[in-house]
Formats: C-alpha cells, structure tokens, sequence
C-alpha cells in the first residue's frame, strides 16, 4: 500500500493531534481533520537548536505543540520558529515560544500579521483562542531562499511568490527531500487563495514542484507526496477557467459559483472557500496586483452563501 494511502487513513482515524517522524529528528505535528483554522505545524530536532514550523491557533493548541516539541527534543525548547505565512491559525501561538525562540519568516508575514490583528476573532467570535499576543517574526528575509544558520543541517526557507498569501515559505530539507508547504498543499481540504494569487498558486506549486520533494508536510491535512502537488494545481486550473467564464459570459460571481462544477473538488472540505477564490481568480484577471487586498466582506457572505447561508464551522 502506498505510503500515502496508510498515512491519510491514520489521519483519518485519529481524534486529537498526533505526530509522525518522516527522517530522524523531523516531526509532523499534525491536527485532523485539517478544516479552518486546525493546522499542522512541524518540529525539527536540530543539532544547533530546535526549530518549530507554525505555532497553531489558540494558547491551548500552541502549548499543547510546546509540550510535545519538548518531549521529541529530549526536554530542549525551540530556539527558532518559522511561519510559513501570517494566518492566525499558524501564528497565533508565537508568544508561547518566546523569549527563548526567535520567530522567523519574509518581511511580508510580518506585515501582514500586524494589518491582520486579531483577524480571526472577528471572524469567529465565540472561539476560545486564548490570551493572544501578536509576534510578528523579528527575522525577517525578502529574497527568493534563505537558509537558517544551521551548519549540521541544511534548512532552507523559500518564498514562491504571492501564492496562498504575500509572504507565504516553503521550509525545505534538501537532504531529507522534506517539505514543510504552510498553506500551498491543504489535501482533502479546499484551496484557499484570496489573500494571494490564483495564478500565482499555480506558480508556486511549480515551484514546490520542482523541489522535487519525496515527502509533504501540508499546512492542513494528512501528509502527502508530491500526487498532491497536481491535485491542487487542478482545483487552480479549473478555477481559472470558470472565472475566464464568468467573465466572457458577464455572469454574478456568487451565481458562478453556485453554478460551478470543480469536478472532484466539489467534494473537498470547505468547499465554500470557491465563493473567495474565484474573487481573487477574477481580480488576477482583471491585472489586479497579486495579494492587492479585495473587500473581505464580499469573500465572507460569498462563502456563508455557498456554506447553505451558515457561518463558517470553525473547530479551533
Ligand atoms: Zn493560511
């Protein structure tokens, strides 16, 4: 049975957060079943310090992951913490982690953590996210690779562009062929790309691509091979075609989007995200700036109306 396959069925299975070692000292942190805003994270047991990928979204999943990073990295905390992108689901538990760590990512994580705020608390209110202190990273990069000082061991943190966000990371072990992909690869789950770029998606999935990864640690989800890659690269194909669509035919984009057929996407997790998607694929159309920011509040009814006109289930 392909890896794969065992691996999204124990994903499938499991009822609380669970880790899986793809290569000595290298941890998925994983939280089924993956929907808003229940991320992975990941722990990697280096020789110069522990480094944590993402930091979860509430102070109880943040120090959950503390605890159990503690436990994988004989009793050493993080000294480094990377976020593969601003999203409160991922960095809301820095401050858990500091002093002690320093928190990494591109200069535009860091921007976009202090525009956004406490963003998710307006989107779900009722959620228990805990005492959350804002920690943008303080190092930041804003070339195309940048590699931690780490001389045992090659980590690389890559920006594909503007992809799922503006200053999304690829974090890359070269000589374990692992990949940490944040929100680029979210498999079983829909795509989400309003923040960013449809096209720009497909670009950094070539990017990832081209990697040529053996193993995925995805920002949601179970963790995948590079299978998952093209699926995603699919769901971005067919959305681009519905919004050239909408467009030649001067359909109401909500209207397309209820209309829409994703084919095997249809099924995905959140699939209302398509009502925000196809926003964003009209916007990168229109010469709209990859990640200019759009109206937040179209996104949001498009997607409660495509969700049966209920609000977003979120389970953090
Ligand atoms: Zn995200």
């Amino acid at each position: 049975m392909p890896a794969s396959i065992s691996r999204s069925t124990a994903y499938d299975q499991a009822t609380a957060p669970f880790t899986e070692e793809l290569a000595p000292g290298v941890h998925a942190y994983l939280q089924p079943p993956g929907s808003w805003c229940i991320s992975n994270a990941g722990v990697i047991d280096a020789p110069s310090g522990p480094v944590l990928v993402d930091t979860a979204a509430t102070i109880a999943r943040a120090t959950a992951l503390r605890d159990t990073a503690l436990r994988l990295c004989g009793g050493a905390a993080p000294r480094t913490v990377v976020n593969t992108h601003h999203h409160g689901d991922h960095t809301y538990g820095n401050s858990v982690f500091l002093p002690h760590a320093t928190v990494v990512g591109h200069a535009e994580c860091a921007e976009q953590l202090l525009a956004a705020g406490l963003q998710l608390h307006q989107i779900w209110p009722d959620i228990d996210w805990g005492e959350i202190i804002l920690a943008p990273p303080t190092t930041t990069y804003s070339t195309t690779v940048h590699r931690l000082p780490h001389p045992e061991l090659r980590i690389e943190l890559i920006h594909p562009g503007v992809a799922h966000t503006t200053g999304d990371t690829i974090v890359w072990l070269p000589e374990q062929r692992i990949a940490f992909a944040g929100d680029l690869l979210m498999p079983g789950r829909s795509p989400f790309c309003f923040m960013g770029s449809a096209t720009g998606m497909l670009t950094a999935l070539q990017v990832l691509r081209e990697l040529d990864p053996a193993v995925i640690v995805p920002g949601h989800g179970p963790v995948c091979g590079p299978e998952a890659i093209d699926d995603a690269a699919d769901y971005f194909h067919r959305l681009l075609e519905l919004a050239r669509r909408t467009r030649a035919e001067g359909t109401d984009p909500l209207a397309a989007a209820r209309a829409a057929d994703l084919g095997p996407h249809s099924a995905l997790g959140e699939s209302e995200r398509l009502g925000a998607n196809l926003l964003r694929a009209l916007a990168d159309l229109d010469g709209t700036p990859p990640g200019a920011p759009l109206p937040l509040g179209p996104a949001l009814s498009h997607m409660i109306a495509l969700n049966g006109g209920t609000p977003l289930r979120c389970c953090a």
